[in-house]
């Protein structure tokens, strides 16, 4: 998988484009159409055999199947020029604040390098070191000694990205670390799942603005009209730090996390019991997302016209809208298992109801 490259490409949400030219290298061969549409989104088709699309008009059964994976990035954005040449910045998605002290970013097309200023311990008094900084406080280093000098090398508006390069950890389920999992690891599995062949039209949409509300699926979903979606997502993965008496809402070489319910859908039942007699049946290890937490493209496809029944598939990944995040490459060929063989049965689904 294309996991390496897809990671270290840099893809805030607005700025996609890097990472649509990687993806589309990779499966201009592997479909029958392909197009960008006028907000970013790389759309693809994979025609399925007609004989099947026109049974599948009589039986019920889907023949126009969604699955998507967004390409976007949490990041920051340049939105002041300090005199003496130090840039303020704010995040551009869900960031916590206390990740961002001393790292390394990667600022607009020209990839400026760049360091997020902390205070030495040193000079940190009693009440500081007991504080988070926030992020209005803190400055981006570009080695620039005026405005001036700052301006010939960024402007305002400039996307920085974490500058993070990925690695192989190891360890008994093939742990890697890297940033935006979240979700370069869906759309590493989506581009993987266009070198099958199925019976039905399948529709990968690899999305942009995923992280600031679901922007670009909204208008992908809706360009493509499917009759089913299936999300592929890097998700939440908390058992480490081990927390006391809770359980964690992935666990890493678990297998794929299937959802119940996010704060932005409540998965079709038949689908997620379709994911689960699947991986029973094929022997994938899988697990289920804790209900409740975060929310996803699905959260506006299954909206679209006159609702799209969706499902979410996610590889768990630890640290997630940090600068490293860790996830297993157990997990993520699970994922790939479990989706492939997902779809393989999707000719049975009846979704009359
Ligand atoms: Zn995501």
């Amino acid at each position: 998988m294309l996991l390496r490259e897809l990671s270290e490409a840099l893809g805030v949400s607005g700025h996609e484009g890097a990472v649509r030219e990687l993806i589309l290298a990779a499966i201009k061969d592997l479909v029958d159409e392909h197009h960008v549409d006028a907000l970013g989104n790389l759309i693809a088709l994979k025609k399925g055999s007609a004989s099947v699309s026109r049974r599948a008009k009589r039986t019920g059964t889907p023949a126009k199947v969604m699955v998507a994976a967004h390409m976007d990035e949490v990041g920051l954005m340049v939105v002041f020029l300090e005199r003496e040449g130090s840039l303020r910045f704010r995040p551009v998605g869900g960031i916590d604040e206390r990740v961002l002290l001393s790292k390394r970013v990667l600022i607009g097309d020209n990839k400026v390098p760049g360091v997020i200023g902390v205070k030495p311990i040193h000079l940190l008094e009693e009440k500081q070191r007991n504080q988070v900084m926030r992020v209005q406080e803190m400055s981006i280093d570009i080695g620039a000694s005026s405005k001036d000098e700052a301006e010939r090398l960024v402007k305002l508006g400039d996307y920085a990205a974490f500058d993070i390069p990925f690695a192989e950890l190891g360890g008994p389920w093939r742990a890697v670390k890297g940033k935006a999992f979240d979700d370069r690891a869906g759309c590493a599995v989506l581009i993987e799942l266009l070198k099958e062949s199925y019976p039905f039209d399948l529709y990968a949409a690899f999305t942009v603005q995923e992280e600031v509300g679901l922007r670009g699926a909204q208008v992908a979903a809706y360009s493509i009209a499917p009759e089913i979606a299936f999300v592929l997502e890097g998700t939440i993965c908390d058992d480490l730090p081990k927390r006391r008496d809770v359980s964690p809402t992935t666990t890493l070489g678990g297998g794929p996390a299937l959802t119940v319910m996010d704060r932005s859908v409540v998965a079709d039942p038949r689908l997620v019991d379709l994911l689960v007699d699947t991986a029973q049946k094929e022997g994938i290890p899988h697990q289920f997302k804790q209900p409740g937490m975060g929310s996803t493209d699905a959260g506006a496809i299954h909206l679209t016209r006159e609702g799209v029944p969706s499902a979410v598939v996610s590889v768990p990944s630890r640290y997630i809208h940090s600068p490293a995040c860790v996830l297993s490459r157990d997990d993520l060929d699970n994922t790939l298992r479990l989706m492939r063989a997902t779809l393989a049965r999707i000719q049975g689904l009846d979704l009359n109801r």
